[in-house]
């Protein structure tokens, strides 16, 4: 029998609305007990988490670990490592590698790998439709026995919406929710930033909040329809988080989910024509990131997901207008949150610990996110005040384009355990 104690730390757990200065004991891989002065006579490891918030371990439903087909930009075994030293003890890995993740035996590849890598959980989402083409429905039941937890064409909404309704259909029996990358192509094509004031005063192509707000309207009246589960993902427009807003108070079952990128950054970087600001759905206005915040502090936005998007160097030195979409962020997601969320008092500790597990886990319908006795022990420990400087060189990520590259932030995760085994231990460089 292997155990653990985690002494005097401050436990946040929302699932048992618990914030408190207590210890918690793991054994054989499961949470044994939380209290005051937990007596366990036969520890392998006591740690002392004075001045640490010990939280269930941390959840990122939307990650791209691009194998198959690019591991020279991630692979499930440098993505998880990755995950664990941001303090991401379960991640969702999107099905746009290649080839896609839409059938039975791509999915259970996605599982084995994640096994093997033994690092976070890896848990796949499978395609929409074949392909991500949208042109016929994906094997739905067959990816569920495999594994898979929701199912998207993220990177491409399904066009067709007779489609993606009979989808929604059939697909809801399996009880899983259908995840939204909410973009009109039609109407943001040709587009490689926010069409706004910045667009225009740069001369660059816009996309326009429209092209989003009009597929999560349809998504969501689709889901209505279907009375399937839906959730949106990387909202990014001051219009979608009025609309998902309004479809939960109507009782429609939809979620939604917002980047840090989003957060903390507006269509203002643009101007300095550096790639590593360009993704889909792009920076937007400052009022946008308000609307955001305030979508966060009131229920509207469930979730935090970094839509972990790595890209090789190569590639993403290109011009501004030729550079692919997207950013890293399993590494640094959680100081942004901190500085954007906390630091901001937009969110207490309980409230940006919830969005980062219990709510991603009952999205997911997956037992994680909680430090209930008898639960599984994924366990995450947080410096609140730990001043750290990201830099993307020393990522164990394999791609570079973080955005936050070079800044100063406080708080990090010091300590990540998986199923009641360390998987990550922050060590401190000398001064
Ligand atoms: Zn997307």
């Amino acid at each position: 029998m292997t155990a653990i104690l985690i002494t005097g730390g401050r436990i946040i757990d929302p699932a048992n609305t618990l914030d408190l200065q207590a210890d918690l004991l793991i054994e054989d891989g499961r949470i044994a007990a939380v209290g005051r002065n937990v007596h366990a006579p036969h520890v392998a490891e006591i740690i002392d988490a004075a001045g640490l918030i010990v939280a269930p371990g941390l959840i990122d439903m939307h990650v791209h670990l691009r194998e198959p087909g690019l591991e020279h930009e991630e692979t499930i075994a440098s993505g998880s490592r990755a995950a664990v030293a941001g303090g991401f003890t379960t991640v969702c890995a999107m099905p746009n590698t290649d080839p896609c993740v839409d059938n039975e035996g791509a999915v259970a590849f996605v599982v084995n790998q994640g096994l093997a890598a033994d690092q976070a959980n890896v848990l796949p989402i499978g395609a929409i439709t074949l392909g991500r083409k949208g042109e016929q429905m994906a094997e739905f039941g067959q990816m569920v026995r495999a594994g898979a937890v929701a199912f998207s064409d993220d990177g491409d909404s399904v066009r067709n919406s007779g489609l993606l309704r009979q989808c929604m259909t059939y697909g809801k029996m399996f009880g899983k929710p259908f995840i939204s990358h909410a973009e009109d192509k039609d109407l943001a094509a040709g587009g490689v930033m926010h069409a706004g004031a910045v667009s225009a005063r740069l001369g660059l192509p816009g996309m326009p909040a429209a092209a989003e707000e009009i597929i999560v309207s349809r998504d969501i009246t689709l889901a209505r329809m279907a009375g399937s589960k839906l959730h949106i993902a990387h909202v990014s427009a001051a219009g979608s988080v009025d609309i998902i807003r309004a479809a939960k108070k109507s009782g429609v079952a939809v979620s939604a989910e917002a980047t840090p990128h989003h957060l903390a950054l507006t269509d203002e970087t643009i101007a300095s024509f550096d790639p590593n600001f360009k993704m889909s759905p792009p920076l937007r206005a400052a009022d946008d990131v308000a609307a955001l915040k305030e979508g966060l502090r009131d229920g509207s936005i469930d979730c935090l997901a970094s839509d972990h998007a790595p890209h090789e160097r190569e590639e993403k030195e290109l011009e501004f207008a030729f550079a692919p979409f997207g950013v890293i962020g399993l590494e640094s997601s959680l100081a942004v949150y901190i500085r954007e969320l906390i630091a901001a008092k937009v969110l207490s500790w309980p409230e940006l610990i919830a969005k980062m597990t219990l709510n991603p886990a009952r999205i997911l319908g997956i037992d994680r996110g909680t430090l209930s006795k008898g639960a599984v022990a994924d366990v995450t420990l947080i410096d609140p005040d730990l001043q750290w400087t990201i830099d993307a060189e020393k990522f164990l990520s394999k791609s570079r384009n973080c955005p936050f590259h070079g800044q100063s932030v406080r708080g990090r995760a010091v300590l990540t355990i998986v199923a009641g085994h360390i998987k990550f231990r922050h060590v401190p460089r000398p001064a």
